[in-house]
């Protein structure tokens, strides 16, 4: 899920590019394939590209009663800073954030979307869930 920002960074302020998404990512235990879809509008602010947009992302959860494998459809709503590493005019290198675990941009101005999907996705998935409402698990 990455998306070249080269010229973005390069557009004055308030520039902004549309992208749509439909790729399928790893999560991290790598058994479960997350299908991804969406568009991410990305916005050149004053100090890094802001990414903002609808995701909609399909996991695979336990249920929690029955423990069976169901895949479980989420929308999340990304907004996030991405800040350069790399000066793209000077070539200098630019010092981190002052934020704390803040995305960045890598030196090849490659914006990765895929860490950010990846943790949006685990706070959004209920601690318990059901695969469906009335299941009462194998025991019954
Ligand atoms: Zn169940």
């Amino acid at each position: 899920m990455q998306i070249n920002v080269s010229q973005l960074l390069r557009d004055s302020i308030g520039s902004s590019r549309d992208y749509k998404i439909n790729e399928t990512i790893d999560s991290d235990n790598d058994s479960v394939i997350i299908p991804v879809k969406g568009e991410v509008k990305l916005t050149r602010t004053n100090r890094s590209i802001l990414v903002q947009g609808k995701i909609h992302v399909s996991v695979e959860v336990i249920c929690a009663r029955c423990l069976d494998i169901f895949s479980y459809p989420l929308t999340l709503n990304i907004e996030e800073e991405f800040f350069p590493t790399l000066d793209t005019s000077s070539g200098y290198t630019i010092p981190p954030p002052e934020e704390q675990d803040s995305f960045t941009i890598d030196e090849h101005q490659i914006l990765d979307l895929t860490e950010a999907i990846r943790q949006y996705t685990l706070l959004a998935i209920p601690m318990k869930s059901l695969c469906r409402e009335a299941c009462n698990g194998h025991l019954l």
